[in-house]
């Protein structure tokens, strides 16, 4: 938790961002993703102990905020996109979410609730992408927007990591572990390539994982700095060239050095400064 404590300590004293406190996602933006029974048992404290440990941390009335507050700031970052061309949540990235339960230290699926109220709230046209570079699949997200031809879910993660039983996003690619920069970059070009043939996307949500790291406890992945670097450009670019707005989250990064983790977060957002300047 403390990495985003220093993040936002970072993203403070830069110029250029603009830092404002995130809304609490509403039960009607919530509900937008979620099942109400679920919604109404989180809110109440009333999941049983197996889903209170699936998630992974205890039920207080501040999860509780915390969590919409998390979606929330996706959903504002999604609007502000519109705007500014790149906004973020310097949380959030919960795609392990499903509609009826939370897992893996997810209550809400922010970038699914942050989609459906886009289309709900700006235009019922709108097509998005939703491009989950976080190392873990975006289980929770692939399976809320399964039947959904409005939302091109894509995640790209390793194969041999959590979840270990696999939804199936729009695009998915499971990587090898130990998978080097140069291979996850040719992927990713070859991802992003297939989703433009298959997607006409209006806006995209990215998941900026710093978990992919050569340096993260639980990624099995080996990309330096220098490659989450490229990754980054790769989707900003993506969006640039076709002057989509574009919402990011932080999602995972559990680096054996906390430092490290909150410089690759840091790193995406002077990368989405550098691109936003040239919306
Ligand atoms: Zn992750």
């Amino acid at each position: 938790m403390e990495k985003y404590a220093r993040l936002r300590d970072q993203v403070s004293k830069l110029t250029g961002a603009q830092l404002v406190e995130a809304p609490p996602a509403s039960d009607t933006q919530i509900l937008y993703a979620h099942d109400a029974h679920y919604l109404i048992r989180v809110l109440e404290g009333k999941l049983n102990p197996e889903e209170q440990k699936e998630i992974g941390f205890p039920w207080s009335e501040k999860m509780v905020e915390r969590s919409r507050r998390s979606a929330g700031a996706t959903v504002a970052a999604a609007k502000a996109a519109f705007d500014d061309g790149i906004a973020c949540n310097l949380a959030g990235g919960t795609h392990h979410a499903y509609r009826n339960r939370g897992s893996g230290f997810c209550v809400f699926n922010d970038s699914a609730i942050a989609a459906r109220t886009l289309q709900k709230e700006i235009n019922p046209k709108l097509q998005i992408a939703i491009i989950d570079l976080d190392v873990h699949q975006g289980n929770g997200t692939a399976s809320i927007l399964e039947h959904d031809a409005s939302i091109f879910t894509l995640s790209l993660h390793g194969e041999n990591n959590f979840p270990f039983q696999k939804e199936s996003s729009d695009l998915d690619i499971g990587l090898p572990d130990g998978c080097n920069d140069e291979m996850y970059l040719d992927t990713l070009q070859n991802a992003l390539d297939q989703l433009d043939n298959r997607f006409k996307a209006d806006c995209v949500i990215y998941l900026a994982g710093a978990d992919p790291h050569e340096g993260d406890r639980l990624g099995r992945l080996e990309l330096s700095k220098q490659g989450i670097l490229k990754r980054d450009q790769a989707v900003f670019q993506y969006a640039l060239d076709r002057k989509l707005p574009l919402a990011f989250s932080m999602a995972g990064g559990y680096g054996k050095d906390l430092e490290s983790t909150v410089d690759i977060h840091f790193q995406t957002i002077q990368t989405a400064l550098q691109f936003q300047a040239q919306y």
